[in-house]
């Protein structure tokens, strides 16, 4: 305690008196945390805090991340068949620039990410030779791209 005096006298110029210092002390008793840290979580507690936090409550939590049910899907059996179907009905050929043959992507209409609903739906698919899917909004997530940036703009100028 002698030290830390010395040092309040070197900062301000000088010591309390000792009736001030009494007061000071007065007005601190009972105040907890003059003390410093004195307390502890039960364990509950702290369960409770780390659940508060976890999964969607988490302050980075972006939303269920799907990527990896989406190449899976992709890759699966009915995708193939979805695909197969497309072609089948536009009869090998590309529905914008009528060409036949060549390298053909079968296209979602309603995008593939968006539309769960809609992704094995024959009806929603198109055949598209690659030049042509590539012109299109929705390629390879650029929907999901431009709706991300319109939605970082909006944020922006707010
Ligand atoms: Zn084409």
């Amino acid at each position: 305690m002698r030290q830390a005096r010395l040092r309040r006298r070197e900062v301000l110029g000088y010591i309390n008196s000792p009736e001030t210092r009494l007061k000071i002390s007065a007005s601190q008793k009972g105040n907890s945390y003059a003390k410093g840290k004195h307390w502890k979580l039960s364990k509950e507690a702290c369960e409770n805090i780390s659940l508060g936090h976890r999964g969607e409550k988490a302050w980075n939590w972006i939303g269920n991340i799907e990527r990896d049910n989406n190449y899976r899907q992709r890759k699966s059996f009915e995708y193939a068949q979805w695909r197969k179907s497309v072609f089948q009905r536009d009869n090998y050929t590309c529905v914008f620039c009528g060409c036949r043959g060549g390298k053909l992507n079968a296209d979602h209409i309603l995008s593939f990410a968006t539309h769960k609903e809609k992704r094995f739906d024959v009806s929603n698919g198109r055949t598209l030779c690659v030049p042509c899917h590539k012109a299109t909004d929705t390629y390879a997530g650029r929907g999901q791209r431009r709706a991300k940036l319109t939605e970082l703009k909006t944020l922006v100028h707010r």
